[in-house]
């Protein structure tokens, strides 16, 4: 069971190692933006890091180089120093999905408990006052976790006005409701088509990847990437989400939000990741 401190604890605490890991989503680096901004002696002594899967979104390195500047300290990364294709193989082609999160274990938690090792470590975590879930802090026992949003009644619009107010909102969220491998199996059937738009050649990637994968697995189950797309274009045009050019960009931001479903139960699965 992995003992949950307050952030006055984690304060006094003045032994252990303090780590936040940035996920390159929005959760994650409003705490680090809130963190130095109310707790300078933590900001101090915190090591910020990021697990590098190598799958990620040019935006989200766009992002960290802001972030870096405006914390101004490095943000430390980490990884498992072999691709995403090197696991496939090691997993014989089969690709990750919810029940099989190879991904996370190999490209995610194995490097941040390596990173850690045995030293007694106070992990932070972006969980917000207004959600009700945990997030994956390790089962080691020298690993620790403190929830300051939710110590400090932080919610999702706060998270928001903290990022306005200093680094801005990762682009990517125009399309997608959160960071990650860029062929995520987390994803919904519109973030698919956002990434096909945005990203061509990682949609070729991934489909080129599921087209070799394993036992004719597809990244999402039943129906390959292009059927996906395929879906998600009718369902757009149902939901009369095209824009004409002339359709101010602030209304097409407040349209793409309000059919987001953030904070659904696959977020919960994916939260080391996406957080
Ligand atoms: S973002 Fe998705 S694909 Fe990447 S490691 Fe996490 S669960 Fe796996």
């Amino acid at each position: 069971m992995v003992k949950h401190l307050t952030i006055q604890q984690a304060m006094a605490d003045t032994h252990s190692r303090h780590v936040l890991g940035l996920s390159g989503g929005k959760d994650s680096a409003a705490l680090a933006v809130h963190i130095k901004d109310n707790y300078p002696d933590l900001h101090d002594k915190m090591e910020y890091f990021f697990s590098d899967t190598g799958a990620e979104l040019s935006e989200v390195y766009e992002f960290l180089g802001v972030l870096e500047s405006y914390l101004g300290k490095e943000i430390i990364r980490i990884g498992s120093e072999r691709p995403f294709e090197h696991w496939l193989k090691v997993h014989n082609d089969f690709l990750p999905s919810p029940k099989q999160r190879w991904c996370t274990v190999n490209m995610k938690l194995k490097p941040f408990e390596s990173y850690v090792g045995n030293d007694d470590v106070i992990s932070y975590i972006g969980i917000r006052a207004d959600e009700h879930r945990d997030g994956y802090v390790s089962t080691k026992p020298n690993i620790k976790a403190v929830f300051p949003f939710k110590d400090d009644d932080l919610e999702r619009e706060d998270i928001y006005q903290i990022l306005r107010d200093s680094v801005g909102i990762p682009k990517y969220y125009e399309w997608r409701s959160r960071s990650g491998c860029y062929f995520c199996f987390f994803q919904r059937r519109d973030e698919w088509l956002g990434l096909k738009r945005h990203h061509p050649e990682l949609f070729e990637k991934a489909k080129e990847i599921e087209r070799k994968s394993g036992n004719g697995y597809t990244w999402v189950q039943g129906m390959t990437l292009d059927q996906v797309v395929e879906l998600a274009e009718k369902k757009e045009k149902e939901k009369g989400l095209i824009f004409s050019d002339k359709t101010p960009d602030k209304l097409k931001w407040q349209r793409v939000l309000e059919n987001m479903e953030e904070d659904d139960a696959d977020d919960q699965a994916c939260i080391i990741c996406s957080l």
